[in-house]
């Protein structure tokens, strides 16, 4: 897949959040500035979340509640080595059938992310600095789910 602008990557986070649900899990992959984190606002503000979503690279973990006693759950981990009580805290999420995680740099947390998720990976585009290419992957049943996704 291609988007064009922010406002693109931001409505196909909102396609996706409505072919996900609490308990999936979504992993982003991409380097900085690729468009992860607005992929993430175009989920939230489909899902009804108000507030702002800020990256949480500092903070490491946001939760916002979501309708229903719901929540989405948004992890960055970026350049973290050793992910220690986050990572913990990852797996409590992942484990919680009322919680949709999305996780930035999930590479020191590989380990806790179920088999049954969803990588979607953006790549920034070397002759337009508006376009990314965006697949996404998974071994799971969310393959059906997910199908109408590319189209
Ligand atoms: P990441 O979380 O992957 O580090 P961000 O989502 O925080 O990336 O930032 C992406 C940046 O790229 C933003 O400044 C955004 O305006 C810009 N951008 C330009 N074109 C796009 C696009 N097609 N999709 C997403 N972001 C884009
Ligand atoms: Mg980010």
């Amino acid at each position: 897949m291609k988007t064009h602008s922010l406002d693109e990557t931001k409505a196909l986070g909102a396609r996706l959040a409505g072919l996900l649900g609490p308990g999936d899990v979504v992993e982003l992959v991409g380097d900085i500035g690729a468009g992860k984190t607005t992929l993430v606002k175009g989920m939230a503000e489909a899902l009804g979340v108000a507030e702002p979503v800020q990256s949480p690279t500092f903070t490491i973990s946001r939760t916002y509640q979501l309708a229903g006693g719901l929540r989405l759950a948004h992890y960055d981990f970026y350049r973290l080595v050793d992910a220690g009580v986050m990572a913990d805290e990852l797996a409590e999420a992942v484990a919680d059938h009322g919680t949709l995680v999305v996780v930035e740099w999930a590479d020191s947390v590989a380990d806790v992310l179920p088999t049954n998720r969803v990588t979607l990976t953006i790549r920034q585009v070397a002759d337009d600095p508006d376009a990314r290419i965006i697949d996404w992957t998974t071994s799971g049943e969310m393959a059906t789910r997910l199908a109408e996704l590319t189209v």
